[in-house]
């Protein structure tokens, strides 16, 4: 008989999605995320050894990773760039100086519920407390979304911090992730968004159309395209092998309902920390229609240590990066520092 324990240490032959859970829509998708560590570590075939830690990760920040994300995970392969991002280790439990539960202290500019205002003309709305996937690193890992998921009569409010400020010209919509929010909540939000005269730039930040493609939907093209506000989604993406066929079709999409593209991504210690590696995503990014942003240096949020590199390395990485790829496929190198009015170049 197989127990459960020792039916972690089979690797399976292959991944084993439920033919529901791929073909679902996306709400479905979401809702059947991975939630286990060691449904995660017996699916991708991983020896148990390495549920313990997952388990001490998974108590701090809940491990979650979509069936079709999963999917373009190499079986039993620890180091596969896609699985280092989702798998809970023990590492975060140990406390290191510097890093913290605030590292951009966001709670400092947060003058009205679910909204961040840091730079000038632009102000940032979190429009879901939910993600789809559950990054190790993420600057927000202990973000008090609770405080800051606004009930529609507090939204206005916060609309009326939009109203009150001309110099305002752009709207990013951000979380978590904001396209968990239903396209009903998120069509009302934007209505009201239009409605504001001096508001130019909707702008989204987003993971959702990577881990589950099927998020771009019709009902999501139906607000995208018809809005006044010019789109720029910015995804998140930090490896090539996260843009699969389903992801470019997601993006071709997204560019015919007039959606300016572009990719900001993490540096992160073994999963993009080499030249090859950060020039093959850019390749890649490309070929979806995806044009790459920004490179983050890691915010150092507690937790997430391990997946540091650090400034010097990152800077010799970008210089090889600019041997090998035109200059319209670079991104810019960059840190948020609390208290500055832009992001910092490195
Ligand atoms: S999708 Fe973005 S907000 Fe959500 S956990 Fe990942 S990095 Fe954080």
């Amino acid at each position: 008989m197989i127990t459960r324990s020792s039916a972690l240490l089979q690797r399976p032959d292959r991944h084993e999605p439920s033919p529901l859970a791929i073909q679902a829509r996306w709400q479905t998708q979401l809702a059947r995320a991975i939630r286990d560590p060691r449904e995660l570590c017996r699916r991708l075939g991983l020896d148990e050894a390495w549920l313990p830690g997952a388990e001490v990760g998974h108590a701090l920040f809940e491990v979650r990773v979509p069936e079709a994300y999963l999917a373009r995970m190499r079986l039993g392969d620890p180091s596969d760039p896609l699985l280092k991002q989702v798998l809970p280790l023990a590492e975060e439990a140990v406390p290191m100086a510097g890093y913290v539960a605030d590292p951009l202290a966001e709670a400092e500019h947060a003058p009205a519920p679910g909204l961040i205002h840091k730079y000038a003309g632009r102000v940032l709305l979190i429009t879901s407390p939910a993600c789809a996937v559950n990054c190790r690193y993420c600057f927000r890992r202990h973000f008090p979304y609770e405080e800051n998921a606004p009930s529609r009569a507090q939204w206005d409010t916060t609309l009326d911090y939009l109203r009150a400020d001309a110099s305002l010209h752009e709207a990013i919509l951000s979380g978590g992730d904001p396209l968990a929010a239903s396209d009903r909540q998120l069509a009302w939000l934007v209505e009201r968004l239009e409605a504001v005269p001096h508001l130019k730039r909707l702008r989204i930040h987003t993971r959702l159309p990577v881990v589950i493609p099927d998020r771009i939907d019709d009902a999501l093209l139906g607000w995208l395209a018809t809005t006044r506000l010019q789109t720029v989604m910015v995804l998140h993406i930090n490896h090539a092998n996260e843009i699969d066929e389903a992801v470019i079709a997601a993006c071709q999409r997204l560019s015919a309902a007039g959606v300016t593209l572009l990719n900001q991504s993490v540096l992160l210690q073994g999963v993009n920390d080499s030249v090859e590696s950060l020039a093959a995503l850019s390749e890649r990014l490309f070929e979806a229609g995806i044009l790459p942003y920004y490179l983050h240096v890691l915010d150092p949020v507690a937790g997430a240590a391990h997946f540091d590199v650090s400034d010097d390395q990152a800077r010799e990485l970008v210089a090889g990066l600019r041997e090998v790829l035109p200059g319209f496929l670079m991104p810019r190198l960059v840190r948020e520092i609390p208290g500055e009015t832009s992001k910092t170049p490195l």
